[in-house]
């Protein structure tokens, strides 16, 4: 063991990168690689980059100039970049970034040990490590050896892809079209998650509510694909993210019954305005979008949302009728970004982007105000009632433990470190805009939802983010944005 070689990947973006880079963790271990606890105790480290946002493609050359410095203290060290950076700028990459040795695309990552020593053979040949491994898009899903994260929550990408082409979204551009697992392969991976005792499984992809759509069977949906996992015995399932164009009545149904599904859905509206809507190519209007809020209030389904401030076609009209709907909607959490340009979509090639800078900052905070305050206020409503929380982890905050609601709210509580990974009752004794505070309720088994009042049924989900308010760039980004 002592000669083993060792691993660290840096991740980027959403969620489905997130798990994207368990597969490629997987991959190396199964090669005979360990994990390193640092970049500086790894023999290759692995950048899972996104391109979503302009700030993650800058951080991915800043990081490899960091990389460079490990490298003059150990020049053996190989740099390998993939994700959505990798499949758009390929070659481009080596030419900013020396530092880079190889560059490998979405349908690559099961050839990773193969590629490492491809720059390890030319090395020893005196030649260049240069090697890339990105031709086009693959048209299919990459079956990996996933190292899981955790050993309670797992990620189950259900779709890659996306084929909406909202016109500031580069996503079709660098992932391709809606690719959907068949269901079956899905169900079957759920049942082995729930037969190893996971307590969670978070379904993954750019848009979920599509799933299905590219298999030319009018049975495959995403409410028939939920249907069936809720006969899985996994007392958790989360999905990210939802799309208000493409969410069906089955779904929310779905999620207002008794079942396995939490309660908390992650829908992007982007704009309040029905103008900026249609610039931006969603395919619905601020008033459907409020009639799916209004239907998930009902079942207690807590919503959070993403938007953009400072599209180019934006006015402060325009701009008001978005502070309108957040007002309306009262989202329980929002990731609120500045319009950024991308090159390859519709906007960037459509529009200028004439919204200063400055008037984004102010866009942007305005929101964030209100959504603090709305986020204050309904955290604040659910004080003295007994929710079901999953044990995440520590807390911050010393000796205590954080967990997440059904519906998504994140709790700090006493407890023994002990109870990570389990499901346990705890009553609500305070709420603000950082989340919820609560005490260990006794009580042989864990609720879920029902009581002691309706809202406790929408205490209850978890997933990304919620209860939070987040300003450009410092979650990274959600899915399908
Ligand atoms: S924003 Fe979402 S739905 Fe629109 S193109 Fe991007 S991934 Fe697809």
């Amino acid at each position: 063991m002592m000669n083993t070689r060792r691993f660290y990947i840096y991740t980027w973006g959403c969620q489905m990168n997130e798990h994207k880079s368990e597969g490629m963790a997987g991959v190396l271990v199964r090669a005979g690689y360990l994990p390193a606890d640092d970049p500086a105790h790894a023999d290759v480290v692995l950048f899972n980059t996104c391109m979503v946002r302009e700030k993650p493609v800058e951080k991915v050359y800043s990081e490899a100039g960091v990389i460079a410095l490990l490298k003059e203290k150990n020049p053996d060290l190989i740099l390998g970049v993939g994700g959505c950076v990798a499949q758009a700028l390929k070659e481009k990459l080596f030419q900013r970034s020396p530092a880079i040795d190889f560059v490998f695309g979405s349908s690559n990552i099961s050839e990773l040990p193969r590629l490492i020593e491809q720059v390890r053979a030319r090395r020893a040949l005196g030649k260049p490590g240069w090697v890339m491994a990105v031709d086009k898009i693959p048209d299919k899903i990459e079956e990996l050896p996933f190292l899981r994260a955790s050993r309670f929550q797992a990620k189950v990408t259900i779709a890659e892809g996306c084929s909406n082409f909202c016109s500031f979204c580069i996503v079709p551009y660098t992932t391709g079209l809606l690719r959907s697992r068949l269901p079956g392969d899905i169900i079957a991976e759920v049942r082995q998650l729930a037969d190893q005792g996971y307590k969670e499984v978070q379904l993954l992809g750019q848009n979920v509510d599509a799933y299905g759509k590219d298999l030319n069977d009018p049975q495959i949906t995403f409410a028939s694909l939920l249907r069936a996992l809720t006969e899985i015995p996994i007392p958790r399932i989360r999905f990210t993210s939802s799309h208000p164009q493409d969410i069906t009545k089955e779904v929310i149904e779905l999620l207002g019954e008794e079942n396995n599904i939490c309660e908390h859905l992650h829908m992007a509206v982007q704009s309040g305005s029905n103008k900026v809507l249609s610039d931006m190519r969603r395919g619905y209007t601020k008033e459907h979008f409020l009639e799916l809020v209004e239907a998930l209030r009902e079942r207690n389904v807590n919503v959070t949302t993403d938007i953009i401030v400072g599209f180019p076609t934006e006015t402060e009209e325009d701009f008001q009728e978005t502070v309108d709907l957040v007002k309306r909607a009262r989202f329980g959490g929002a990731f609120i970004f500045k319009y950024s340009p991308r090159p390859k979509t519709v906007a960037f090639y459509k529009y200028r982007d004439v919204v200063p800078e400055e008037e984004k900052q102010r866009r942007l905070e305005i929101l964030l105000t209100l959504q603090k305050q709305i986020t204050d206020e309904e955290n604040r409503k659910r004080v003295g009632a007994t929710v079901e929380v999953l044990v995440e982890g520590l807390a911050r905050q010393k000796g205590l433990l954080m967990g997440k609601t059904r519906d998504n709210r994140t709790v700090v509580f006493e407890g023994s470190p002990e109870l990570i990974g389990e499901l346990v009752k705890v009553r609500i004794t305070d709420g603000s805009v950082a989340g919820l505070v609560g005490e260990l309720s006794p009580g042989p088994s864990p609720i879920r939802g029902g009581e002691p009042h309706d809202l406790t049924r929408s205490l209850s989900a978890s997933g990304e983010g919620q209860g939070e308010v987040e300003g450009q760039g410092e979650v990274g980004v959600r899915l399908g944005l």
